[in-house]
Formats: structure tokens, sequence, C-alpha cells
């Protein structure tokens, strides 16, 4: 695109504002739940590691990361990595988190489909991501079958995140059903576990309508150019 298309802003705008409501929704509420310490004090890397051991993945490390917001779990290398806060914090932050973490180890762990979908198709999304609208914007100078194999391409995007819903929601009703059986979170604690988990979770949802709006986009410019 040479010039600024303002429709683009039309098919953006809810998922933009909805992903900056989100961000900073996660922002404050992981920082005042990093302040409210558990009753059974334990650290995120307690709390990750004796979840895997009662599950018997002792095989899955629980590793460090430096990164902010890096934690993840990475289904490749079996390993668990926590951010600082979540590794070494006795928060109510820090448990849902690395129980959330823990939660995707336990699906890999189950060949729960959505997860094993999503990644096996990570590497056709990161190609098909910048590859994809690369093909249309040529596409619309050369020819339209070109164009349309673009938006099938960046259609992958869309997948992923959609797929990227049930995992997640799935590893949130994990972690808070481990926490509460194993006896890690007591009482009202589960109140903050949720309030945690739903605003990260929001994250992704606005991840999803944003890839929606994109592709809505690209579809609805292609449709009208056809009409020329
Ligand atoms: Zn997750």
């Amino acid at each position: 695109m040479f010039f600024f298309d303002p429709l683009y802003l039309l098919f953006a705008a809810p998922g933009l504002l909805l992903a900056f409501w989100a961000q900073s929704r996660v922002k404050v509420v992981f920082a005042e739940y990093s302040e409210v310490g558990l009753t059974r004090r334990q650290t995120g890397a307690q709390i990750a590691r004796n979840i895997l051991q009662r599950s018997g993945l002792n095989h899955v490390n629980v590793e460090r990361t430096d990164s902010f917001l890096g934690d993840h779990y990475d289904p490749q290398s079996k390993v668990l990595r926590l951010s600082p806060k979540i590794y070494d914090g006795y928060s109510i932050t820090a448990a849902g988190v690395a129980a959330h973490e823990a939660g995707h180890a336990l699906q890999d762990q189950h060949n729960y489909a959505p997860l094993q979908l999503r990644t096996n198709i990570v590497p056709a999304v990161q190609v098909g991501g910048w590859v994809g609208p690369l093909m249309l914007m040529a596409g619309l100078f050369i020819s339209p079958v070109l164009a349309w194999v673009g938006v099938l391409l960046f259609g992958l995007t869309v997948i992923f995140s959609l797929v990227t819903l049930p995992v997640e929601f799935d590893a949130s009703k994990r972690a808070r059903q481990l926490l509460s059986t194993e006896g890690i979170i007591v009482g009202n604690e589960m109140d903050g576990v949720n309030k945690v988990l739903n605003a990260a979770a929001l994250t992704y949802v606005a991840a999803a309508i944003q890839a929606i709006g994109q592709l809505a986009y690209y579809v609805f410019m292609l449709m009208g150019n056809s009409d020329d």
C-alpha cells in the first residue's frame, strides 16, 4: 500500500482497542496480585515443580527466563520457563501463571489436540504471516489469483489465533483445578487467581479479533478490487 486506507482503521479498530485495554489490564492485575502473598507460602517455581511431579512429569524442567511476561511451556524441549517475578514470587500472580504453564505441560502429556495442532502449524504461520500480505499486495498489480493465495496464507494466522483460544482457556482451567486440589490456593485466594488468568486470557481474545479484522479487511479490499 502506497497510501493509508482509512477503511483499514474500521476493520482494525475493534481488535486494536481491545488489545490495548487487555494489555493494560494484564499490567494492572498482575501488579496488584504480585503484592498479595499466598497463605501456603510457595514460589511459582515450587508450585510448577510440585504439579509436574504429581503428574508424573519429572522430565519437564522448570527454568528462569529473563524476559518480562516471557512465561511459557516449550513442547519441543519439554521446558517450562518462568519470568523472575513468577519463578521467585510467593504471590497469587506467580501461582496463577506457574500453574497455567504447568497446565500446558499437562496438555502436552495428554496429547491435547488443539495444542498439537497449534504446535504443528507454527512454522507455516510464521511464513504465512508475512508472505501472505506481500503476495496480496503484489497480486493487486499482477493477478487476483496471487492475491487470493496471499489471503489464504494470511488465513493461517487467523486459524492459529483461534486454535490458541481453547489451548489457553483449557490451561487456565487445569491450573484452577490443580491449585485447589493440591491445596496450594486456599479460601478466597481463588478470586485473585481467576482475575489474573482472565486478564491473561483476554489478550488472546484480542489477538484473535485483531487477526480476524485484518483478514476481513483483505477480503473486503480484494472483493472491492475485483468489482472495478
Ligand atoms: Zn498459556
